[in-house]
């Protein structure tokens, strides 16, 4: 049974979704201006272990992630750089895309809000219909916060007097903690039409869209880092709740904590921010995501060198008990008998995959969890290569790639090998075939197959009569 605490009452709960087969999960993403750093791996890397356990668990996942391609810091960028914002979206999307690719997070939704305006009057609309937004003389239009009794709840925040928000509409809000929905557009600002006039969206209400249109109107997971629980998730609520008229609009809010360097927190004003494109030129996208479970997902993770250093040694040691498993599979006879050790480590193989699971259950224990792994490579390694049995052997093996099922480090040593036979002969078939466009001097289509192949890692020779390859993975 999962255990997942949730930000909205303040307490660690049984996880139930609103389907029991089904999981249907919201997970903020980047406004795209810059390029992904660290502390985007931690939070998405967070949601996406959140995901791949429930999928290990049996569950139908879908989630779906914002692209924020609208906002004032994209325009600030694409001022100063002199482009259009555009020009700003494309260039960071694919930054974004590139780097969840290289960390091995797939997600099956990135809606951009670029694409969804048309979603987003029509949401507004409802909201001015139903009296929870009013529209001011300057065409904008905002969310009263005093129509919607439950605002506060998830951030803590109930008393309104104590704070405000987005002070540069402080003039034309009726209170000051309204937030907009729709900003009119000013000189220069990228802008589209609406009922009230040239504008774009506020930042909040495109989540409450996007959630909603791809995962209906209620749903089970929404998460984001801590950050984003006041204002963002506590506007978005209440915008939600506000429209469907149902609550809870999410079931579960789960937030992933900072991260920090010598213990002050990453950002850009302290300039401590780490990139991940260049991080990977010193740390494999695999050993990161190790760090980042390294710690539970709520605490703060401090990124150290030596932290680094501690998750690529678990790395080295993970892979080469999966190579090691992978000979001895090859190479152990069948099992017909046992003696006392044999029947005590299979005993041992699953106590460790069952406080593995116990661990994810506890709020995702990653650390604990990690424990277990680590345990599971000294088993292989003091047991199984001295004297293996098929039946250790095998059971060792499906565990790691269970446990690789959430990790997602081992794809690369673990899927490969079996239909490396099948590989080969493609690759083969496809030298074979660049031969012969060469052979009617077609150079043009055989240059083309040479440098797909070199794309994928494969590297080939060409001699007298003949071509040679290498795969250069
Ligand atoms: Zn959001």
């Amino acid at each position: 049974m999962l255990m997942l605490y949730n930000t909205l009452s303040k307490r660690v709960e049984e996880f139930k979704p609103l389907n029991e087969f089904r999981v249907k999960m919201y997970f903020c993403g980047p406004t795209v201006y810059d390029y992904m750093h660290i502390g985007h791996a931690r939070a998405y890397v967070a949601a996406d272990v959140l995901k791949r356990y429930l999928s290990l668990k049996g569950y139908d996942v879908l989630h779906v992630q914002n692209i924020t391609d609208i906002d004032d810091k994209i325009i600030k960028k694409a001022n100063d750089e002199n482009v259009s914002w555009e020009v700003i979206t494309e260039r960071y999307i694919k930054d974004y895309i590139d780097m969840l690719n290289r960390l091995n997070i797939k997600i099956h939704i990135h809606p951009r809000v670029s694409d969804h305006i048309k979603d987003i009057i029509e949401f507004i609309e409802d909201l001015i219909s139903k009296g929870y937004a009013y529209v001011t003389p300057s065409g904008s239009v905002y969310f009263s916060v005093d129509s919607y009794p439950h605002y506060g709840e998830l951030s803590g925040r109930l008393d309104r007097t104590e704070w405000r928000q987005e002070e540069e509409f402080l003039a034309e809000k009726k209170k000051p903690y309204d937030f907009a929905l729709w900003k009119a557009a000013k000189p220069g600002e990228p802008y589209w039409e609406s009922p009230w006039g040239k504008g774009r969206p506020g930042w909040h209400i495109e989540c409450s869209v996007m959630s909603s249109k791809y995962l209906g109107s209620q749903f089970d997971i929404h998460g984001g880092g801590q950050d984003l629980i006041f204002p963002h998730h506590e506007n978005e609520r209440a915008q939600s709740e506000a429209r469907f008229g149902l609550r809870p609009w999410v079931k579960y809010w789960f937030h992933v904590g900072y991260l920090t360097i010598r213990k002050e927190k990453m950002s850009k004003s302290l300039g401590n921010v780490i990139y991940l494109k260049d991080i990977f030129n010193k740390v494999k996208p695999e050993v990161l995501r190790l760090w980042v479970l390294s710690a539970h997902y709520r605490t703060p993770l401090e990124f150290s060198e030596e932290y680094l250093e501690n998750a690529n040694k678990l790395f080295n040691r993970l892979v080469s008990s999966v190579n090691l498993l992978k000979k001895l599979l090859t190479e152990v006879e069948p099992t017909h008998y046992l003696d006392e050790r044999g029947i005590s480590i299979l005993k041992e193989l699953s106590n460790i995959r069952e406080s593995f699971y116990r661990a994810m259950d506890d709020d995702l224990n990653t650390p604990k969890a990690l424990a277990c792994v680590h345990e599971l490579t000294t088993l292989v390694f003091r047991d199984l290569e001295q004297k293996p049995t098929l039946a250790s052997v095998l059971k060792a093996y499906s565990i790691m790639r269970e446990f690789n099922e959430v990790l997602g480090v081992l794809d690369n040593y673990i899927y490969t090998g079996v239909k490396e036979e099948l590989l080969n002969k493609l690759i083969e078939l496809l030298v074979i075939i660049r031969q012969k466009h060469r052979e009617v001097k077609d150079y043009e289509t055989a240059d083309w197959i040479r440098s797909e192949l070199m794309k994928l890692g494969v590297k080939l020779m060409d001699y007298k009569d003949r071509s040679k390859w290498v795969l250069e993975l």
